[in-house]
């Protein structure tokens, strides 16, 4: 364990202005608060925090982040409280203690899917202080190198996979490449331990097969580039299993084939002497085509500059060198903090306000923000699993995650099933949306309800979730029963009435049994939608009436008015799911309708002079007697066709248009048909109150000079 004076000359080493005494309060604190508490190793639990805090002292980070570092448990583990941090260590320590306490806590909650979506959540939110994101890095890795030491296993492959889906391409991404492949590596080591004792058992075959070749190799690189007159140092290293199984896994090779086992860098004194290294390299041995790449050109979203390649080197053997300056190397290895520290600090502004200057926190920041696209962000962190997904949030800021092209009806259906029934309208971000809108990442989105609202079954259309696909379905049955059985109870009345018999639930109990129906509601429903016809109920109920005939042409009644009792209320245009206007008839409010009874579908409304009706002259029990029920409150609009024979002359569609706006109503289609040098016609679709609104459009444009004929097409 780190002591106290070893962690704060380590500290002092790299910023000699940090404040000692605040780190010496945050150590003692620390072992105090902790007290007696043992960690899994059964180790005092504040050596945990203290070898954090050392471990982020290799990345020389500032006084605040090492003392957060020190202090990281404490709120959560201990009795601490952010009043008695903010007193003793200031508001910015303890603000990063706070994020730090809330990381943790999402990390403890829930299942793995959860965590990671939850994770990615915390990092947008708390990008503005990257030291959170570092120390909760750090903690991580101390975690996991006393891993071994947690006696589930369960939980122990839990944090492993954790780690190597969320935490280790998060060091990568900030460009932190030593923490990186340690946390991978011990993350394999418990997720597959049979793969990688395999890897390090091959490996070390091949070694001693091959002798000491490495430092040979070494060796032969770096004379080779002094005798061109280069300074240089050369490391030769051999590759993390973790990072040579997945090479094996991605290109499918074995071990024998892969050829980049040893990793050679170069370290030259400046940019031009990397391209001179290469033009040695290249010149002394064959390269490996397709290998060469140049980051130094072209630096990695990361920061990460070097240059590659790959050649036939001494020994024949292949080997993979990347050449690079001190300083690039130094940003390889400890991320955007190396490359900070050699740009603003220890050259001009060694006096500066260390904590207050520390910009690379504020590239990666922005690198975060806006470098990279979520989509991109994913990719590059290996959160591909989540790449199908989107993220959005409710106006109380609660995680909704819905597949990618989810709808807000998606959303609200998966807040709530009552919130999807009685969805009318949303806001994304603040601004009124269709419903139909693909939420993107990151929305936030308020759904408006209304009680009298019900799914519409236009929305089935375009939901992605099943959830909410069901749940459609599911209340349009609910909505359609209900509306058959109101329609099965007038039809019932209507045709008990006209053979003089008496109806009511008791009776119509009778008939359950023999129809082999549950319950009333049941049977009325099979009479709306037409399976069961009313005059199959009468029969059942009462045997002894004489059978209905089912024959010639029906006399209808006359008008429909007088006899509302008996027949079907036709509300509007939309009156809903068990009645239906027929195709291209269009029936106005004034005109006599009579209903069809489609098995299964319900009613289908014709006006009573259809030709089409013809069709059903045999069949007369299926007639239903219809009336129009409009509230004169409520003036509906209803559709209609018209077939306007105009001389063709300039203006005269214009004219038309002119009055028929003029009239009040709206066109909805218009096309016109040549008919000869004289005339056209025009075919013009209309939406009208009534009939006698209608009617008046047709007088005017009769009264037109240039209209010739207005007729009604024959329906
Ligand atoms: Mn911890």
């Amino acid at each position: 364990m780190l002591r106290q004076y070893e962690l704060v000359d380590r500290v002092l080493g790299y910023d000699p202005k940090a404040d000692e005494a605040l780190i010496n309060r945050a150590y003692v604190y620390a072992m105090k608060q902790h007290g007696s508490q043992k960690r899994a190793s059964g180790d005092p639990y504040f050596s945990h925090p203290i070898e954090v805090a050392g471990i982020l002292t290799d990345l020389k980070l500032d006084t605040a982040t090492i003392v957060t570092a020190l202090l990281h448990d404490t709120i959560e583990d201990t009795g601490s409280t952010m009043d008695e941090l903010t007193k003793l260590f200031g508001p910015q320590v303890a603000g990063l203690v706070d994020g730090v306490t809330k990381l943790t806590r999402i990390e403890l909650t829930s299942e793995r899917s959860k965590q990671a979506e939850n994770f990615r959540k915390f990092l947008l939110a708390m990008s503005n202080d990257i030291r959170v994101l570092l120390v909760k890095l750090a903690d991580r890795l101390h975690n996991m190198r006393t891993l071994h030491f947690i006696a589930s296993a369960e939980k122990r492959q839990r944090i492993a996979l954790e780690t190597m889906e969320i935490y280790a391409p998060l060091a990568g991404r900030m460009g932190i490449q030593e923490i990186r492949e340690e946390l991978e590596d011990l993350a394999f080591k418990e997720l597959n331990p049979e793969a990688r004792e395999a890897l390090i058992k091959r490996l070390n075959e091949f070694r001693e097969a091959s002798g000491d070749s490495v430092k040979k190799i070494a060796d032969e690189i770096k004379a080779k580039l002094e005798e061109g007159g280069l300074s240089c140092e050369v490391i030769g290293r051999e590759k993390r299993p973790y990072s040579m199984w997945r090479k094996m896994e991605r290109r499918a090779i074995s071990l024998e084939q892969l050829s980049d086992i040893f990793g050679f860098r170069v370290i030259v004194d400046d940019v031009p002497d990397c391209y001179r290294a290469l033009g040695a390299l290249h010149t002394t041995w064959p390269m490996v085509p397709g290998r060469f790449k140049d980051y130094i050109s072209t630096p990695k979203a990361n920061g990460y500059r070097s240059l590659h390649t790959t050649m036939i080197g001494p020994q024949k053997k292949r080997a993979e060198v990347q050449i690079r300056t001190l300083k690039m190397h130094e940003v390889a290895e400890y991320g955007i903090a190396a490359h900070w520290l050699y740009k603003e600090g220890n050259e001009e502004d060694a006096s500066g306000e260390f904590a207050g200057t520390f910009r690379w926190l504020r590239q990666l920041i922005e690198m975060l923000e806006h470098g990279a696209s979520p989509e991109e962000f994913l990719e590059h962190t290996k959160l591909q699993m989540f790449s199908d997904q989107v993220f959005c949030f409710t106006p109380n800021g609660l995680l909704i995650t819905l597949p990618r092209g989810a709808t807000p009806i998606d959303f609200a259906y998966a807040v709530h099933t009552e919130i999807g029934d009685t969805c009318v309208g949303c806001k994304i971000n603040g601004r009124h949306m269709p419903l139909r809108t693909r939420l993107e990442n990151g929305d936030e989105v308020e759904i408006i309800r209304s009680q009298a609202q019900r799914p519409s079954p236009a929305w089935e259309a375009f939901v992605a979730t099943g959830k909410a696909r069901s749940a459609i379905r599911r209340s349009i049955r609910a909505t359609k029963q209900a509306e058959f059985g109101r329609l099965g109870r007038q039809i019932v009345k209507s045709a008990f009435d006209a053979a003089g018999r008496e109806v009511s639930d008791t009776i119509l109990e009778r008939a359950l049994g023999p129809l082999r129906k549950s319950d009333v509601n049941d049977l009325l429903a099979s009479v709306g939608d037409g399976t069961v016809s009313p005059q199959h109920v009468l029969q059942t109920v009462y045997p002894e009436d004489p059978a209905p005939k089912n024959g010639r042409k029906r006399n209808i009644k006359s008008n429909g008015k007088d006899e509302r009792d008996g027949s079907v209320r036709v509300t509007g245009r939309a009156s809903g799911l068990a009645i239906r206007f027929a195709p291209d008839m269009y029936p106005l409010p004034g005109e006599r309708i009579v209903g069809i009874m489609m098995p299964g579908e319900g009613i289908t409304i014709y006006p009573i002079d259809a030709p089409a009706l013809e069709e059903f002259d045999g069949d007369t029990l299926r007639w239903i007697d219809a009336t129009w029920d409009i509230d004169p409150d409520h003036p509906q609009t209803f559709p209609t066709r018209l077939r306007v024979t105009a001389k063709n002359e300039v203006g005269s569609l214009g004219h038309i248009a002119t009055l028929i706006a003029d009239y009040g109503s709206n066109i909805s289609n218009l096309s016109l048909a040549q008919r000869d040098m004289d005339f056209y016609d025009i075919q013009i679709d209309i939406e009208v109150r009534d009939l006698k609104h209608l009617t008046r459009i047709m007088s005017a444009l009769n009264g037109l000079s240039c209209v010739n004929t207005v007729v009604r097409p024959r329906r």
